[in-house]
């Protein structure tokens, strides 16, 4: 079983530290979202220090290149990319499902590769074995995206899941117990609980995942802030207390991570920090800025006069404006380090804001400051 302590529990949130075989995890924690074995624009090194404890890399884009094989054949995915800290996959469901001709059966997922139109097929059974191969210590169970939000949609994609989840489950056994014979290290494996914003389905979900008795749970099918609150509130009252979770592709914005940690999940990631850096869209505690705005031709102070990372220690919003006006390389690296600094080190300000019993009075002067 995947080690988790808690430390400190206030309401459902909780502070915890998860133990993998590449390191622990300070929880609540922001996941850096590694699609490809790599956070785009950043080194490894900038990550290790802007404070990232953890990325999350994706089944589908890693099975069509390099192979799963290859990064078996290089020591895994924390070993591959230099990270050689603790690594989430994804299942690769969610971007399979969002494929232009995608053949669903019960039994699997035939599709196109977006690359070459190479014809794949997934599983539940390889997708958990090119997880292993993929060598993340925590691999998420394969789900079945819902076709669209109506409760007849979110029902299909649940009981799907569900019986995914089953095969998942006898699939990973098998895995674990052949790589304890070779003496590789353990890999972990969250269910996910599904069922859009209606009550009973994510209930329901939540109660059968919890069966399965995985090490975790993701925390899928989210989409938007609206409701999630209440969403997480049904769902976290139902999952064992002792098992971390995680909130699936949310934390794009900052109410997102105040209300992840109130409602009890442990880890979250999002692109949506670094892809929204690229396009020159940076975080300050005022809200949201365009650096690319002429407004800023002539601004000699930094993005952000209370930030610690490298791009606000060093560099005006001229000279970001500048780079980004010109469209060099480096603008998009500065922007990228800044925005995910400010999402990690929001997140870890939450976690003690919880130890410090702080917590509603920083997320109130956070967010009423950040959405004026
Ligand atoms: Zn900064």
């Amino acid at each position: 079983m995947l080690k988790f302590d808690i430390e400190k529990r206030n309401g459902l949130a909780r502070v915890g530290v998860i133990h993998t075989p590449h390191g622990d995890i300070k929880t609540p924690a922001f996941v850096g979202a590694a699609t490809r074995a790599t956070v785009k624009a950043l080194t490894m090194k900038n990550m290790r220090e802007l404070g990232s404890q953890a990325i999350l890399a994706n089944t589908y884009h890693l099975v069509l290149r390099p192979g799963s094989d290859l990064i078996k054949e290089a020591g895994g995915l924390a070993n591959f990319s230099n990270w050689n800290g603790p690594t989430f996959t994804d299942s690769g469901g969610f971007q399979i499902f969002s494929l232009p001709d995608v053949k669903i059966s019960e039994n699997s997922v035939k599709f196109k590769s977006h690359i070459d139109g190479r014809n794949f097929e997934m599983t539940p059974e390889s997708s958990m074995q090119d997880q292993w191969k993929i060598g993340a210590d925590i691999h998420m169970a394969f789900d079945h995206l819902a076709k669209s939000e109506s409760y007849e949609d979110m029902k299909e994609a649940m009981v799907r899941t569900h019986q995914w989840l089953d095969r998942c489950v006898n699939e990973n056994e098998k895995l674990a117990e052949e790589a304890k014979k070779n003496k590789e290290p353990e890999q972990f494996l969250y269910a996910v609980v599904q069922g859009g914003t209606f009550k009973d389905l994510r209930a329901e979900s939540a109660k059968y995942c919890a069966s399965k008795n995985p090490d975790g749970f993701g925390i899928g099918g989210v989409f938007t802030a609206d409701g999630m609150d209440e969403m997480l509130k049904t769902v976290n009252s139902i999952l064992p207390e002792d098992k971390p979770r995680h909130l699936l592709g949310m934390g794009q914005e900052p109410i997102d991570l105040f209300v992840g940690a109130e409602f009890g999940c442990d880890t979250l990631d999002c692109v949506g920090p670094t892809r929204m850096a690229r396009n020159g869209s940076l975080y300050t505690l005022d809200g949201r800025i365009n650096i690319k705005n002429a407004k800023y031709t002539h601004d000699f102070t930094p993005l952000m006069e209370e930030c610690d990372c490298e791009c606000c220690k060093n560099y005006t919003k001229a000279y970001l404006h500048h780079l980004f006006k010109t469209d060099e390389i480096t603008a998009k690296i500065l922007a990228s380090i800044h925005n995910e600094y400010f999402i990690v080190n929001t997140v870890d300000q939450i976690r003690s804001s919880l130890l410090n019993g702080s917590f509603s009075d920083y997320k109130t002067k956070f967010l009423s400051r950040y959405y004026h």
